[in-house]
């Protein structure tokens, strides 16, 4: 999608401090943090959100999470906990319509959340 802003991102047109890439994810600091690891987790090819996830996106949803999971490691936070999480539509606050994982770290995460 052109002007989708994750898209634009993945391909470079907009600024975001990247963690990593490869040729299928980005991984980038959320711009308004909400913990002290505040990081986004996106697949290059524009999905939705997890509901436009099909049975050929299997492997990439496995890798994305996958990715986090370095992240987590890389950041610090794998030993002392961290939560990775994924809003859907109206009532979860999403608010940019392509698939992102948020890794969230480095402080004690409520449960459940708001
Ligand atoms: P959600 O509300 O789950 O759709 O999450 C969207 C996230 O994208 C929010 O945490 C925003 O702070 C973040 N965000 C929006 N614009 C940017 C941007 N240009 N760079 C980095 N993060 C962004
Ligand atoms: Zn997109």
């Amino acid at each position: 999608m052109t002007d989708c802003l994750f898209c634009r991102i993945a391909r470079g047109e907009l600024p975001a401090t990247i963690l990593y890439e490869d040729d299928q994810a980005v991984a980038f600091e959320d711009i308004r943090p909400q913990a002290p690891v505040h990081v986004l987790v996106i697949p290059r090819k524009h999905l939705t959100n997890l509901l436009a996830v099909g049975p050929e996106d299997e492997a990439l949803v496995g890798h994305l999470l996958r990715v986090a999971s370095q992240i987590a490691r890389d950041k610090g936070v794998a030993e002392s906990g961290f939560r990775v999480t994924v809003n859907i539509n109206r009532d979860a606050g999403q608010s940019v319509d392509h698939l992102h994982f948020h890794l969230l770290g480095g402080r004690r995460l409520g449960w459940p959340p708001g």
